[in-house]
């Protein structure tokens, strides 16, 4: 199997996207995975201005890299210029989110489910040791998922400073509450608990 074709199904990219070709840069020890977008994108891209269907390519905004697994210890990196599209219509253009990115620019969403899975089992520094990464953009992506928990929870239920609708085991919100939260109210100064008034624990 091609190391390109490999990637592509790890990397779960649908047809609108395609991994053109994976280096190894011996130099920086590092595996690069360049990706573009494909005829097929703009089929299922739909205009943010004005919703409209009917969108094509107009250019490419400047390269970009986002920090990726590991892969065999090597350090890994998504190399990709994002195309932008414009609707036909309104022909106002926007740039097109990549399918893997996480809710921190910079990391795909399979290094921050990975990373968040480790830092609800041990510190986040031992966590960047495994994941060879510094600690303030673990940081960074354990407090972007714990604020979307927060935003997507129902306060209506809060009853004497007690929720009813705990959340689930397993999400982003949970994992915040039992383990690294904690671990930000000591290391980053208990940012959330100030925000919304009170310790997570
Ligand atoms: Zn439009």
């Amino acid at each position: 199997m091609l190391p390109e074709k490999g990637f592509q199904k790890i990397l779960g990219l649908g047809d609108g996207w395609q991994v053109q070709q994976v280096d190894y840069v011996e130099k920086a020890s590092k595996v690069l995975i360049r990706i573009q977008e494909t005829a097929a994108l703009w089929a299922s891209e739909s205009c943010p201005h004005c919703n409209c269907k009917s969108v094509g390519g107009y250019d490419h905004a400047p390269e970009r890299t986002w920090r990726h697994l590991n892969v065999c210890q090597l350090q890994s990196e998504i190399v990709c210029a994002l195309p932008r599209g414009q609707g036909k219509d309104c022909k106002k253009g926007y740039t097109v989110r990549a399918p893997w990115e996480g809710r921190r620019r910079g990391l795909p969403q399979e290094f921050e489910a990975f990373a968040l899975t480790l830092m609800r089992a041990m510190p986040v520094s031992k966590a960047g040791e495994i994941l060879g990464e510094t600690d303030r953009p673990l940081w960074r992506a354990l407090f972007a998922h714990v604020d979307a928990a927060w935003s997507e929870l129902s306060w209506e239920n809060v009853v004497g400073g007690r929720r009813r609708d705990e959340p689930q085991a397993g999400t982003p919100l949970a994992d915040g509450l039992r383990g690294p939260a904690s671990q930000a109210g000591a290391a980053g100064g208990g940012r959330q608990g100030r925000r919304h008034g009170g310790t997570f624990c």
